[in-house]
């Protein structure tokens, strides 16, 4: 269990972690990783559109499909282990006892990476919480004092995986990922997203459009490494490293 690598993605609705990094997460979990997914939410309020324009509709039962939506789409992507938090959203209720939940899941994952949104998202105010969430969850794992006797948290990098209309987002990728080896994974889970289909073709576009921006910075004109599909990423914390490359 020791030599085992975990990674943990903390996505605040049900559906953020597939379109955003289930690339990351299939190809993590074919090299090995156990990849955990923590839904802060199912977004049965504010991301489920689709589901609400039916007549009759509960929002027990939304989040009844919600939740079987993402376990589909998590089974698709070979995710270790989801847990649902249940937190609510729009707006989600990030307390107390939400954090401690949190920093038992973190501290029990112990992964090398976590991801979660993006800084400021002025359109989805839960998801901007959730990364300041995310950001304190992993302080709070790693003090000494919090909890005694459990396993301290390392410094794993904090990765923010693109947001929705990017350029509002003061988002800038400082990493490509290559996903062409698990893009048919991706787009199977993207298509368990019943509810939201008009994402579907749109989260194809961009990630062919990282797919262009690996091959230019892995080689430029001189000829980048053929990806066609990749996933960009923001890392909060410097990396450290034994040689410049
Ligand atoms: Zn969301």
């Amino acid at each position: 269990m020791a030599d085992k690598k975990t990674a943990l993605v903390i996505s605040a609705h049900a559906a953020d972690f597939v379109w955003r990094c289930g690339g990351a997460i299939a190809l993590h979990q074919e090299l090995g990783y156990e990849v955990t997914v923590a839904c802060l939410s199912f977004g049965e309020r504010g991301e489920s559109a689709k589901l609400w324009k039916q007549d009759g509709m509960t929002l027990d039962t939304v989040k009844k499909v919600r939740q079987e939506e993402a376990q589909a789409a998590a089974d698709a992507l070979g995710v270790n282990d989801i847990r649902f938090l249940d937190l609510g959203d729009y707006p989600l209720r990030l307390d107390r006892d939400a954090q401690d939940q949190m920093v038992d899941i973190i501290r029990e994952v112990q992964p090398e990476w976590m991801m979660s949104h993006s800084k400021w998202d002025p359109y989805n105010t839960d998801h901007m919480n959730t990364t300041q969430f995310a950001l304190e969850c992993r302080m709070i794992a790693q003090a000494w004092g919090h909890n005694p006797g459990q396993k301290v948290l390392g410094a794993p990098q904090m990765y923010l995986f693109e947001p929705h209309q990017t350029e509002q987002m003061a988002w800038k990728p400082n990493v490509f990922l290559d996903i062409t080896s698990v893009w048919e994974k991706k787009r199977a889970a993207i298509e368990c997203m019943q509810g939201q289909e008009h994402l579907w073709d749109f989260y194809t576009n961009v990630a062919e459009n990282r797919g262009n921006h690996f091959r230019r910075n892995s080689g430029g004109m001189a000829g980048g490494r053929k990806a066609e599909y990749a996933e960009g990423f923001e890392m909060i914390f410097p990396q450290t490293v034994d040689e410049l490359a």
